[in-house]
Parts: C-alpha cells; structure tokens; sequence
C-alpha cells in the first residue's frame, strides 16, 4: 500500500547533539557533514551551554535508561574480564549521570534535528556504539576519538563520545520536544528529497 504523505518514513526525525569535546575539537562541520551526505535534511538546529536541569531530564526521559545504561556498561567491564565498579546497575548509573551532568554542562553544545527515512536508526549507525574503544571504524565514535570505559572510570569522569543521538522513535519524540520548541523545528522541502524519495526520479528531466 502507498505511503500517506504523513505516515511516509521519510517524516521520521531524530535528535542529535554535538558533545562540549565535538565543539572544542573542532569537528562540527566533520559530524554536520556526514549527517547531510547520507541524505538526511537538518530541520532544527541551536547551540547554547545547557543546564543541570537540562541533562538530568534528558537522560531520565526514558524510565528504562537507568537499568539499560547500568548493565551496558556492566556488560562492557564483564565482556573483557574486568571487575566492574557495582554489581548494582542502578549504581553505575548514578555516577555515570553525575558525571554526564559535569561534562555536558561544561560549555557550548549543538542541539540538532534531522529528519529521513529510518532517521534514529541511520544516525545510530553513523555515530556508532558509545564506548570509542569498541566502536567501528567509519564511525563517527569510532574515526574522531579514543577514550574507554577503563580510562573514563579510572578517571572518574564521562566517557567522552562527541555526540550523543536518540536511541528509539519514541526516545527521539520526547528529546525533540525537551531541547526544541515547536516553531524552532522547520518543515520545509530540499529540492534533492526527489531524487532520494520520488517514486520516478521526478525532475531529472
Ligand atoms: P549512548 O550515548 O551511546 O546512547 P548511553 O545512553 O548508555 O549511551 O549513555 C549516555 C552517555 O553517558 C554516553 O554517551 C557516555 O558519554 C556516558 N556513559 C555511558 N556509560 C558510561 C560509563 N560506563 N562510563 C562513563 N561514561 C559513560
């Protein structure tokens, strides 16, 4: 059955933001970049230096991350026969959000909106997975930093990733509307969205 124009995938959006290390790094246009050259369009983009409040409510917006976040990177230590620093999830996660609140909180960031098919899972893959020591070449973790769980811990501070984006539909809709107002997302068409989405390749000729 086609695609009503609402419901096409092509609608889905996602939020992605530019770590304080992305800034300083000077990697914007390198992470703005592979976004655009994959074939998503930026529909909403702000930067500011967020607040506690701010990043608390962020990572909390999803009941689950707790326990998630928790035995990920319980998993992680288990995985390479280290001794995580709990046994308890819920207090890995208690001092990796002390420490996420210290480093985003740190100085300016870039909140963005970006929106196309299958938008939450491409992104996920361009950025790759949260530890840069395991991430895959070709990534955005993975090409442009170097930092562990081992030596985040070790040091205790956040691992530093560069980027951080939503992990589901669902978690992408309540980020959008935590860090973007309605009117600050922009709904318009790239003339490029015909070669990408057009049926017949309108246009060409
Ligand atoms: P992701 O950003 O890949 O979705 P999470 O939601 O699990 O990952 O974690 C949020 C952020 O918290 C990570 O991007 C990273 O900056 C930090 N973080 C997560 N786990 C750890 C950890 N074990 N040690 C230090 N920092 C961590």
């Amino acid at each position: 059955m086609p695609h009503s124009s609402k419901s096409h995938p092509s609608h889905e959006r996602t939020l992605v933001i530019i770590k304080p290390d992305g800034i300083q790094r000077s990697l914007i246009n390198e992470i703005i970049k592979r976004h655009e050259q994959i074939g998503l369009k930026l529909v909403g983009i702000k930067m500011l230096v967020p607040t506690t409040e701010l990043i608390e409510k962020h990572y909390t917006l999803d009941p689950e991350w707790y326990m998630k976040t928790g035995l990920k990177s319980i998993k992680s230590y288990t995985d390479k026969g280290l001794t995580p620093p709990h046994t308890d999830p819920l207090k890995v996660t208690a001092i990796i959000l002390k420490n996420l609140v210290k480093y985003m909180t740190s100085g300016p960031v870039i909140a963005m909106v970006w929106q196309g098919a299958h938008a939450v899972q491409i992104v996920r893959k361009l950025i790759g997975g949260t530890e840069p020591l395991s991430s895959n070449v070709g990534t955005i973790r993975g090409d442009y930093v170097l930092d562990s769980y081992t030596m985040s811990d070790g040091d205790t501070r956040s691992i530093r990733n560069l980027v951080h984006a939503s992990g589901s539909v669902k978690e992408a809709n309540d980020e959008i509307s935590h860090w973007f107002k309605k009117e600050e997302v922009i709904d318009y068409k790239l003339v490029t969205e015909q070669l990408v989405y057009g049926v017949n390749m309108e246009g060409i000729f």
